[in-house]
């Protein structure tokens, strides 16, 4: 099963954060129309059978969907888009210049660089780099995070938020994956063990954990802009040039929906985003 829509949960072992989060999650529901439902500790035991302690209970959201092996779904997304027409071409995306008019990047191998009468940046953490040579200068920064893969699992049903520990347990097609919360560093700076030993010594407090499938852990960037708000749009005096990244904790889920709403705008419907700044500041 690639996509699960049966939500996911946050637990609390404490009783009165359990309290607080439920008051949280009523005000949510009241001011957004966020679903939800209370779990006390013997429905969450029910629910996940697995748990090896008790805790005080959960808040089940009843919304989200959760996707159980993203490379899949990505790979869904390009077979998707090549039965449209699409082609799906390699190089350097810094190697970006200006054409006649147009859009061009070099391919290598290739007799002469791929052209296009519009280009869009979305390069994940390097997109700054490369904005910046076209005259948009943006804050951008990097939160990372860091996965660790388990063979199989007796983990939850339901992907679990371990609150307290800011420790995410997913079941995946391949078994467990631990996750981590945010770590503020550099896109090029060495990764770090301490989150992911945290989440490690967290889940093995609450699941029977079992050998990893990868011999490193995985680590990946969240691209972040000051006010966590991603840059849409059209590049500011540069015809045909479009901006598409910062989507920060929620790229994967937020990234095509933006994009499908900018493919809408350069195809010559009415904006969508607001103007960006050529130079954003906070
Ligand atoms: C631990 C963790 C958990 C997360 N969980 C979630 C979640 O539950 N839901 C959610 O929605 N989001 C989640 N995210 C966030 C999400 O992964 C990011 O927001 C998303 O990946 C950003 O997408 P992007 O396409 O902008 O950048 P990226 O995914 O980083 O993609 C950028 C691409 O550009 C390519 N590239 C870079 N430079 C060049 C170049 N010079 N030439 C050619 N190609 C280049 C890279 O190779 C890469 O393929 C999570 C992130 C982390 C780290």
């Amino acid at each position: 099963m690639l996509i699960c829509r049966k939500g996911f949960r946050h637990a609390y072992r404490d009783k009165q954060e359990l309290t607080g989060a439920i008051a949280r999650a009523e005000r949510m529901a009241r001011e957004y129309g966020v679903a939800f439902e209370p779990l006390d500790g013997r429905a969450l035991q029910r629910a996940e059978p697995n748990l090896l302690i008790p805790l005080a209970g959960a808040i089940q959201w009843l919304d989200p969907w959760t996707c159980r092996d993203p490379e899949a779904l990505v790979a869904a997304y390009t077979k998707l888009f090549k039965a449209a027409g699409g082609t799906v071409v390699s190089g350097d995306a810094m190697t970006l210049h200006a054409r006649q008019g147009k859009w061009a990047v070099d391919i290598p191998g290739a007799t002469g660089p791929m052209v296009a009468r519009d280009a869009v940046i979305c390069l994940g953490s390097q997109s700054a780099q490369l904005t910046t040579r076209f005259g948009l200068r943006v804050p951008l920064f990097c939160k990372r995070g860091y996965h660790l893969q388990l063979k199989s699992s007796r983990g939850p049903n339901l992907l679990l938020v371990d609150a307290k520990n800011s420790t995410v347990l997913a079941p995946m097609v391949s078994g467990l994956r631990i996750l981590t919360g945010a770590e503020l560093s550099r896109p090029s700076s060495a990764g770090t063990t301490s989150q992911l030993n945290h989440a490690i010594v967290s889940a093995r407090e609450l699941f029977e954990i079992e050998a990893p499938r990868d011999a490193d852990p995985w680590m990946g960037n969240r691209p972040c802009m000051p006010d966590m708000l991603p840059v849409v749009g059209a590049v500011p005096g540069q015809s045909g040039l479009w901006a598409n990244f910062g989507h920060g904790h929620q790229g994967f889920t937020l990234g095509p929906t933006t994009a499908s709403l900018l493919a809408h705008e350069m195809a010559g419907n009415s904006a969508t985003f607001p103007e960006l700044s050529p130079c954003y500041r906070f």
